[in-house]
C-alpha cells in the first residue's frame, strides 16, 4: 500500500498533532529507522535528531543495552497484566533518585500520571480547584486542556473544545513565573485550592526556567493553605539532573509526575510521593486508578536499563558538557534568545532576552522559526517542528557532532531573521 493511502486512515495523517509539522508548514517526516543520534527517512536521508522521542531518549535511538533488554524481556512474555520483579526494580530506581518518595504508581503515559496526581490532591484536600500555568502542558485530560502550551499553541488552539465548562471551571490558569498572582489567588481562594501543578522548568512553551523564588513561592503558599504542590517532571525528570528540577532548584513537591525517560522510549508515566498521600490509591485506599498495561515487563526492562546506564555513565555531566558546546556557539547570537537547562534547550526568535512567561514566548517570530526549521531539515538537522517545543540532547551525540550542528544553526539563524 502506498504511504498516502496508509496515511489517509490516520486523522490529520498522524497519531499526535505536532507530528503533522503544520506550524512549520512542512510535510511530516516519515521515519524508516533510527540509530544513535540520527533518524533516517524512507529515502535513506539522515537527520541529527533534536526531537529525541520528545525527550524520552536520553541515551539516543536504539541504544544496544536498551534493545537487548527489550528483546530479552519480550522473549519472556510481553504482557502479564500481573506483578513481576521488573516493576519493583523500576519503582526502587525512581525512589533512589528522589529520597522523599516512599511509593510509586506506574501508569502508561504522562497524561495519566498528571490526571492521577490531581485526583489524589482532590481526595487529600476535599477541594476542587487545580491551579496551572499558562503555556504548561500536563497531558490531554479534560481539566488540563485550558491554555495548554505547545500542542495547542502550535495549532492556534488556546484550549480544547469538548471539555465541559464545569470541568474547565475547576482549572485556574495563572501566568508562569508570576509570584504576585499566585499569592493573590491564594489570598482570595486559598481554601478552595486542591493543587498547584507546574512544570518546574517549563518545556511546552519552549524552555522557560523558573525565576528565582517562583517555585519557592509555590511551595510556601501551597503549604500555608493546605493545598498540594505537584511537579510535573514528565519532561524534566532525569533530564535536567538526576533528581529533576526538584533537585536542581532544591524545592520538593508533595507529588511528582514522571514519564518519558523512565520508560526508555516505551509508553510510561509515574506518580510518586510520600506514603500518606500515595496510599490513598487503590487498592490501598479509596482513590481509583488502574491499567491493563501499567508497569508491563517490556517497558520496565527498558526503563530499568536506561536508568542504570544513566547512573553508571553519569549522563547528566555528559549532557552538561554537550550543552556547553551549544552555549559557546548560540548564547551570543543576536536577535534570538537561546535558553538551556541541562539536556533541554530552545531558540526563540525574539529580541530582548529570555522569555519568562507564555505571553512573552508568544511574541516570537514564528514565521522566522518556520523558515529556519525548513532549512535545517534540508541540511540534515531535525529540530522540533514548532517554535513552542523544546530541543533535546542525548548521550549518543558527541561534541564534534554538536560543534558542526551549532555552526549550521548559527548560520541559518542569521539567514532566517
Ligand atoms: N507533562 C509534560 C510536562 C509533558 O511534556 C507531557 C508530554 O509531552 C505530558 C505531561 C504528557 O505525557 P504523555 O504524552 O506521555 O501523555
Amino acid at each position: 500500500m502506498r504511504r498516502d493511502q496508509v496515511q489517509s486512515y490516520l486523522v490529520g495523517g498522524v497519531n499526535s498533532p505536532v507530528r503533522a509539522f503544520r506550524a512549520v508548514d512542512e510535510e511530516p517526516l516519515v521515519v524508516a529507522r533510527a540509530e544513535g543520534p540520527f533518524v533516517y527517512d524512507e529515502e535513506g536521508r539522515r537527520y541529527l535528531d533534536f526531537i529525541g522521542g520528545w525527550g524520552a531518549l536520553i541515551l539516543g535511538h536504539a541504544h544496544p543495552a536498551v534493545v537487548e533488554a527489550v528483546e530479552n524481556a519480550a522473549s519472556r512474555g510481553i504482557c502479564f497484566g500481573l506483578s513481576h520483579p521488573g516493576e519493583e526494580e523500576l519503582a526502587e530506581r525512581i525512589a533512589a533518585a528522589f529520597p522523599w518518595i516512599d511509593r510509586v504508581r506506574l501508569v502508561n503515559s504522562g497524561t495519566e500520571a498528571c490526571m492521577t496526581a490531581v485526583r489524589l490532591a482532590r481526595a487529600v484536600t476535599g477541594r476542587t480547584l487545580c491551579v496551572k500555568f499558562e503555556g504548561c502542558y500536563h497531558g490531554h485530560a479534560d481539566g488540563f486542556l485550558v491554555k495548554m502550551g505547545s500542542g495547542g499553541a502550535t495549532l492556534g488552539l488556546p484550549s480544547s473544545q469538548g471539555v465541559p465548562s464545569e470541568i474547565a471551571g475547576t482549572t485556574v490558569v495563572l501566568p508562569y513565573n508570576d509570584e504576585g498572582m499566585v499569592r493573590r489567588l491564594f489570598a482570595e481562594q486559598g481554601e478552595e485550592i486542591a493543587a498547584v501543578i507546574v512544570e518546574p522548568v517549563a518545556g511546552n512553551m519552549g524552555v522557560v526556567p523558573p525565576r528565582p523564588g517562583f517555585l519557592e513561592t509555590l511551595r510556601e503558599e501551597t503549604r500555608r493553605w493546605g493545598a498540594l504542590l505537584i511537579f510535573d517532571e514528565v519532561m524534566t525528570g532525569f533530564r535536567v539532573s538526576r533528581d529533576g528540577a526538584a533537585g536542581r532548584f532544591g524545592v520538593w513537591p508533595d507529588l511528582l509526575c514522571l514519564g518519558k525517560i523512565i520508560g526508555g522510549g516505551l509508553p510510561i508515566g509515574a506518580v510518586a510521593g510520600p506514603a500518606e498521600i500515595m496510599d490513598l490509591l487503590s487498592p490501598a485506599g479509596p482513590v481509583y486508578q488502574a491499567g491493563t498495561f501499567a508497569g508491563g515487563p517490556v517497558v520496565c526492562a527498558a526503563g530499568n536499563v536506561t536508568l542504570r546506564v544513566c547512573d553508571e555513565e553519569d549522563v547528566w555531566a555528559l549532557l552538561e558538557r554537550l550543552g556547553r558546546v551549544l552555549d559557546r556557539h548560540l548564547s551570543s547570537l543576536e536577535g534570538v534568545s537561546y535558553v538551556r537547562c541541562g539536556g533541554m534547550w530552545s531558540l526563540f526568535f525574539l529580541e530582548g532576552g529570555a522569555p519568562l512567561d507564555f505571553q512573552e514566548v508568544q511574541r516570537q517570530d514564528s514565521a522566522a522559526f518556520a523558515r529556519f526549521h525548513a532549512v535545517l531539515r534540508s541540511r540534515g538537522i531535525l529540530a522540533p517542528p514548532s517554535a513552542y517545543e523544546a530541543w533535546f540532547l542525548n548521550t549518543a551525540m558527541d561534541e564534534a557532532l554538536l560543534e558542526e550542528a551549532a555552526r549550521t544553526i548559527r548560520e541559518e539563524v542569521e539567514e532566517a531573521r
